[in-house]
């Protein structure tokens, strides 16, 4: 075993009050390569309170009496920081998600250029002055909220702690960060090194440990401010409920069972590659994955045989050998994708192609081939539920009426995708779309930090990225002066 990772609470490592821990599974082979801590309600307690004093009770602590162009100093220490340590992180991500490196790496960087953005941004939250008869003077103030509770998932822990905490800490709110007891190496490291760029003890602290033990005592502690939750829907709702008991707001980023539609016109050779990598890119464990394509039946079966051609080719192998895909998270997850994909051969779905797991891939990972099914009825449950796994569901339609409409046809409303060349079509089709994000004739688009992210329906509210964040993490305050 080469990591045991405590806690991090006002800058240092600390063991839980309890002492126990959890062991992480190396998803690649199996075995056990890391202890974590089994932080519990009395470590949630004690990070809490760290972060309340860093906040201050009047926003007169460390972090709290910062100027934002100091907080902006720090974050943008903090990037040069991660950029100094990018192969550690990324090879600290890739053996803990069993995510193919290249992947980590662009997981790394983003965490980088969320700490740039957001560092740029510290001391450009403007509040408004309002217009009022002259005798006052109305000013509406954007104000941190206090200390704010993050929980992460753990399919892309470092990005979702820096979409997370990131604009949190600019807009001068202290943090405590409930990682997934999957994966989180990378979320404590991430967190040593902002003490290292010289963030006051207590700014941002980690407390790890199981959803149900630590998770909970977040998501209803009497003395955080404002929840951000990353994850699935059932336990968002938890989450909201526990968060509901003291009226503090939240912010949930949950599943999704993104659409893309493929238009007759569509410029096949630029689009086939994309959808591709939508489904593969973590194995399919994406909160944005396109696990839906709607093809245009004149164009169907050219689709097929070409998607078929590439998938055939897509081999799953060891997270390290950064190959097209790399193994699930863990074996119930293994399990839930070979349920799915068994349900739907038993209700006579007809496979088109599938992908396979290396010959030598080691027999303890938790590897699951490329599949992609044709001929997808939209009300069947693979195209309805998020499978979290590298499988693909093609069905076609006939109009652009009928696409919008099965396109909107599940409880999600993350991403979406649509492919044509026709201008009016592209505005037309973005715009009755009940999503979050639309992509036209592309899809994730680099998952630039400026791009406001979030979910309608089960894929949650709020939204986080982009400056739109900054709105979620502060409150307005208005003030009415009568001079006169
Ligand atoms: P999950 O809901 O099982 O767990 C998420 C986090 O919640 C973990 O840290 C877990 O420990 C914690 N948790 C569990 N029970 C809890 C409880 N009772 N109270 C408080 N916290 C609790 O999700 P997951 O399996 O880690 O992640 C996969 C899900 O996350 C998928 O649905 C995926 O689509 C979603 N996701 C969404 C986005 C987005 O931006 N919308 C991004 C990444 C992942």
């Amino acid at each position: 075993m080469t990591h045991r990772r405590q806690l991090f609470i006002d800058n240092a490592f600390v063991p839980s009050a309890d002492g126990r821990s959890i062991p992480l599974i190396d998803p690649s082979d199996g075995s056990e390569f890391a202890e974590i801590a089994r932080g519990a309600a009395e470590d949630v307690d004690r990070a809490v309170a760290a972060a309340r004093a860093a906040f201050g009770d009047q926003g007169n602590g460390a972090w709290g009496r910062l100027a934002p162009m100091e907080r902006g100093r720090l974050l943008a220490r903090f990037a040069q920081l991660v950029e100094k340590h990018h192969d550690e992180l990324a090879s600290l991500e890739s053996r803990d998600v069993g995510k193919p490196l290249r992947q980590a790496r662009a997981d790394v960087t983003a965490l980088q250029r969320y700490a740039e953005f957001y560092a740029g941004a510290a001391d450009k939250i403007y509040g408004d002055v309002i217009p009022y008869p002259s005798t006052y003077a109305v000013l509406a103030l954007r104000e941190p909220h206090g200390v704010t509770g993050q929980i992460l998932p753990w399919n892309y822990p470092i990005q979702v702690l820096g979409r997370s905490c990131m604009p949190a800490l600019a807009a001068g709110n202290t943090c405590v960060v409930k990682p997934s007891e999957d994966a989180c190496l990378s979320v404590l490291r991430a967190a040593e090194l902002t003490a290292e760029a010289g963030f006051p003890p207590g700014a941002l602290n980690v407390v790890t440990g199981y959803g149900r033990e630590a998770g909970s005592a977040l998501a209803s502690h009497a003395d955080v401010d404002h929840i951000s939750f990353t994850g699935s829907p059932e336990i968002g709702k938890l989450v909201a409920c526990a968060a509901a008991e003291h009226h503090h707001p939240v912010i949930l980023e949950l599943g999704g069972k993104s659409p893309q539609i493929l238009f007759a016109d569509a410029d096949l050779d630029a689009a086939l590659p994309l959808v591709v990598n939508g489904i593969i890119q973590n194995s399919g464990q994406t909160c944005v994955a396109g696990s839906r394509v709607l093809v245009e039946s004149s164009v169907y079966e050219e689709v097929i045989e070409r998607l078929a051609a590439r998938f055939s080719e897509l081999v799953a192998a060891p997270a390290n050998l950064d190959p097209d895909l790399g193994p699930l998270i863990r074996a119930t997850q293994l399990e839930r994708v070979r349920n799915f994909v068994e349900l739907a051969e038993r209700d006579h779905i007809k496979v088109a192609a599938r992908g396979r797991v290396a010959a030598d891939a080691p027999r303890g990972g938790f590897y699951h081939p490329a599949v992609l099914l044709r001929d997808v009825p939209n009300e069947h449950r693979v195209a309805q539920e998020e499978i979290f796994g590298p499988v693909l569901a093609v069905m076609p339609f006939t109009s652009e009426h009928e696409a919008i409409r099965m396109a909107n046809d599940t409880r999600y409303g993350l991403a979406a995708a649509l492919w044509t060349r026709d201008g009016a079509r592209q505005l037309r089709v973005a715009r009755k779309l009940v999503s979050g994000q639309v992509f036209v004739n592309c899809f994730g688009a680099g998952g630039g930090v400026e791009l406001p992210l979030g979910g309608v329906k089960h894929s949650g509210h709020g939204r986080e990225k982009g400056m739109e964040a900054l709105l979620g993490v502060t409150r307005l305050k208005t003030i009415i002066v009568k001079h006169d």
